[in-house]
């Protein structure tokens, strides 16, 4: 059986290692079938593809969209981009800008709460400079000590009602849809299990994502848990939507699951890659 992971993070994004270094690490794991998916960048695609090549690894070109939808953040894959499509660029590149004014905001919040010199902090684990993201506060964080590891963080900061919280408007669905079609793309919704919609408002994500040409949800993804894989699996059957596996990799001992730890998709699903090979 091919091992599939669709969903990984770059230093050109929010990852700690460089595109090349996690097609290696994917690859040492054993990963047959992969796709780099930073953040709001294709910066690190020409890099992974090569590597990816290199190892014989069959590479899907990939990104993750942040949206703002109800009021709310949602993350929209899209694989089997081509990066080089100039909408989708442009997208991407306006989803970024309000990156940096955010990133200083979050740290005059910290400053206030006792914590300064957070932005500069935070800087030292950024390689791409136009992708600040709470992950590398998250990091700094960390390493001052004020907590012991990243889901600490995200409790106590960076969230809704803690300090280092800034509300910010990132693409509508429509948008971060339409680009990563017009780029001959395929919108995932991504780790679907994470938002904290009720039932009524997670159904109109679905009818809203599918009215927009999607066809595909995360089921199996290192950012589910294990009953979400299955709570999943059971929407991707009601609503006829093909199925995503990713390990959501940012950085080694920093995931959640590894790897090899992650289960195969439930044989209730099809596989978004069913007609790829
Ligand atoms: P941003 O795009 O700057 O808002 O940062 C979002 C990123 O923060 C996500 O892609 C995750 O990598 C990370 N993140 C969000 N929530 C958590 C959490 N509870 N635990 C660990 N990482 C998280
Ligand atoms: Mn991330
Ligand atoms: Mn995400
Ligand atoms: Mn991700």
């Amino acid at each position: 059986m091919l091992k599939v992971d669709l969903h990984c993070h770059s230093n050109v994004s929010d990852g700690v290692l460089a595109p090349e270094a996690v097609a290696a690490y994917a690859r040492k794991d054993g990963v047959d079938v992969w796709a780099l998916t930073d953040h709001d960048e294709v910066g690190g695609i020409a890099a992974a593809r090569a590597k990816a090549n290199d190892l014989g690894m069959r590479f899907v070109a990939g990104v993750e969209i942040s949206v703002t939808w109800a009021n709310d953040t949602v993350h929209i894959v899209g694989l089997q981009i081509d990066e080089t499509n100039q909408d989708l660029i442009n997208g991407l590149a306006a989803t970024r800008s309000g990156r940096e004014a955010r990133a200083r905001e979050i740290a005059a919040q910290l400053a206030a709460a006792g914590i300064p010199g957070a932005y500069e902090g935070a800087l030292r684990y950024v390689a791409n400079p136009d992708l600040v993201s709470r992950t590398h506060f998250a990091r700094y964080l960390c390493e001052l000590g004020i907590c012991s590891n990243n889901s600490e963080v995200f409790r106590k900061f960076l969230t809704e009602g803690k300090p280092g919280y800034v509300p910010h408007r990132w693409a509508s669905l429509s948008e971060a849809m339409g680009w990563i079609r017009g780029a001959g793309g395929i919108p995932v919704i991504a780790h679907p299990g994470r938002y904290k919609f009720g039932a009524t408002a997670e159904g109109a994500l679905f009818d809203e994502f599918r009215q927009l040409g999607g066809n595909t949800i995360e089921v199996v993804t290192g950012s589910h848990t294990p009953d979400q894989y299955g709570i999943y699996a059971e929407v991707a059957r009601r609503y006829g939507f093909l199925a995503s596996r990713g390990t959501d990799f940012h950085a080694p001992g920093e995931a959640r699951v590894e790897f090899a730890q992650l289960p195969p998709l439930p044989s209730s699903v099809t596989p978004v890659w069913h007609d790829w090979f």
